[in-house]
């Protein structure tokens, strides 16, 4: 296998970590998790270097001047990023590597990157929808929810620009989706390694 990133943007809410969840249970040898550095502070039941490395402002500056980040992006106040070196391991050792990043660091990943990335979105049907799930999920002041419906307006204008539509209103089925794009991927012709696969089929004859 040729490894390749599979991308995943969406609102705050709409449950992308949810389905990625599944995806990973079921695929648990095949993936890899690019987990990003961010200087937001840890939810509930949020542990370092599982979700996310949380990170210092001033380490997460030093990354950046260093260039440790294939991409980096400003959301809801707090930084996020994805390192580069641990994307270029991955992608050597011919992983599926998973991105769960915003539509700023999409397009710069993308830029960088170009074929090397598959892109989904995911999304609520509609904003009372994820308001809904938000205030469920109860991990943010009023204020901060405010920030994450606002900022699910501006994501939702870039969704043109994936290849891949979710709208995650039946949790089933938006999982036997998510499924079927990742097999789909994963069984291209140019994610194979086609002279492994011919030299293989020769042996022993
Ligand atoms: P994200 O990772 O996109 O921020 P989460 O996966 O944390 O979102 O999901 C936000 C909340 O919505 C969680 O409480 C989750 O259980 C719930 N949720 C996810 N998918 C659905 C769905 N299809 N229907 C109803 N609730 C959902
Ligand atoms: P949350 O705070 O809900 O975990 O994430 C907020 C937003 O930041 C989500 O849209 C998530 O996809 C995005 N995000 C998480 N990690 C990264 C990253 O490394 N880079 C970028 N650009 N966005 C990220």
């Amino acid at each position: 296998m040729r490894g390749f990133i599979l991308l995943i943007s969406g609102p705050s809410g709409a449950g992308k970590s949810t389905l990625l969840k599944k995806l990973f249970e079921e695929f648990a040898g095949e993936l890899y998790f690019s987990i990003s550095s961010t200087t937001r502070a840890p939810r509930d039941g949020e542990i370092d270097g599982v979700h996310y490395h949380f990170i210092s402002q001033e380490k997460f500056q030093n990354g950046i001047k260093n260039g440790d980040f294939l991409e980096w992006a400003r959301v809801h106040e707090n930084f996020y990023g994805t390192s580069l070196e641990h994307t270029n391991r991955a992608l050597d050792e011919g992983k599926i590597v998973v991105f769960d990043i915003d539509v700023q660091g999409f397009k710069i990943a993308k830029e960088n990157l170009g074929d090397k990335i598959d892109s989904i979105f995911i999304t609520a049907k509609n904003k009372e929808e994820l308001k809904k799930r938000l205030l469920k999920r109860n991990t943010d002041t009023i204020a901060q929810l405010d920030k994450r419906l606002k900022n699910a307006s501006e994501e939702m204008r870039e969704l043109g620009e994936y290849d891949y539509l979710i709208i995650n209103d039946n949790l089933e089925k938006s999982y036997e989706a998510l499924r079927s794009i990742f097999l789909s991927l994963k069984h291209k012709t140019k994610r194979q390694n086609i002279e492994q696969i011919r030299n293989l089929w020769n042996e022993g004859v």
